[in-house]
């Protein structure tokens, strides 16, 4: 059985084969500088919370307490070793379901006219019903066209890791690892995304003002004064997704630096992710400013 490093994937059989008279605890790889426990490759103790492994025992127990670890970046890397084996499928379907439950909530919330110019007031049941089907066909036409820079930035952040030459020349970093930090960064922001909108949910279905209009946008940018020169307009119109994109940039940077120094142990993890971020960054801002000068915005 072929004993590999945990980082790049190099072969260590020949190195094991040279060892004669007594074991090294500690080793580096020739091919990508990772310094290791020889311990940590060996070992096959089970995570104790990570949902990927032994999630087949304890689906629940194991979904529930890696939700809870992904809020706090730097711990749930610290307490990921490079040595603990991917397995991808168990976290794809929990983004997968992630995604979908964010979907419906979001597919509800729109019924409901919050992203419309329906704010405020109740609605009977049978009209969201009505409205809900609509909801569910015309929801990702609306998505992109509100927001075509965040789902971009969701999507992106890999992408622009394998493209960054200096990251996989020098350390050789296999495309498990990056497939593995990129779907449990979706975990905190969809399900802040899911519950931040059950609450506007529950807030308009039952009427409760106080309950609903501080977490509501709409409260805090009808605030705002909207310029009404024709120059100043694209302001009023682009500044909202901006600033949902500078928060979810801020969060996977946090993220993805933690991943990058405490879990793929990389040199210079700063300048990584700060050439991350002018990645996706300007990619997600030039798509907000294209659709937007192609008057794509259909529902604003
Ligand atoms: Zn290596």
């Amino acid at each position: 059985m072929p004993v590999r490093c945990p980082r790049c994937g190099f072969d260590f059989r020949g190195e094991i084969a040279r060892w004669s008279t007594r074991c090294p605890r500690t080793g580096t790889c020739v091919e990508c500088g990772l310094d290791f426990a020889w311990a940590d490759i060996f070992s096959h103790a089970a995570h104790p919370w990570l949902f990927e492994r032994e999630w087949k025992y304890r689906p629940v127990a194991r979904l529930v307490s890696t939700v809870l670890h992904a809020f706090a970046p730097r711990r749930f890397w610290r307490q990921i070793r490079i040595t603990e084996p991917i397995a991808l499928l168990p976290p794809a379907l929990v983004a997968a379901t992630a995604t979908l439950s964010l979907y419906l909530t979001l597919a509800g919330w729109y019924a409901w006219g919050v992203f419309g110019a329906q704010v405020g007031g109740v609605m009977s049941l049978n009209a969201w019903l009505r409205r809900l089907e609509q909801s569910l066909f015309a929801l990702p036409r609306a998505m992109a066209s509100a927001m075509p820079g965040v789902l971009l930035t969701l999507v992106a952040m890999p992408l622009a890791f394998v493209v960054l030459p200096v990251t996989l020349r020098r350390a050789r970093v296999r495309p498990g690892h990056i497939a593995r930090i990129w779907l449990y960064s979706l975990l905190a922001p969809a399900v802040f995304a899911i519950l931040w909108s059950l609450v506007q949910f529950t807030g308009q279905f039952i009427d409760v003002p106080w309950l609903w209009r501080p977490l509501n946008p709409w409260t805090y940018i009808s605030m705002f004064p909207m310029p009404s020169e024709p120059t100043l307009v694209f302001l009023g119109v682009l500044l909202p997704p901006l600033i949902v994109l500078a928060v979810l940039l801020a969060w996977l940077a946090l993220w993805w630096w933690c991943a990058l120094r405490h879990y793929l142990r990389l040199p210079k993890p700063g300048r990584i992710v700060a050439s991350l971020l002018i990645i996706v960054g300007l990619a997600a801002v030039i798509v907000e400013l294209v659709l937007y000068a192609s008057g794509a915005r259909w529902w604003w």
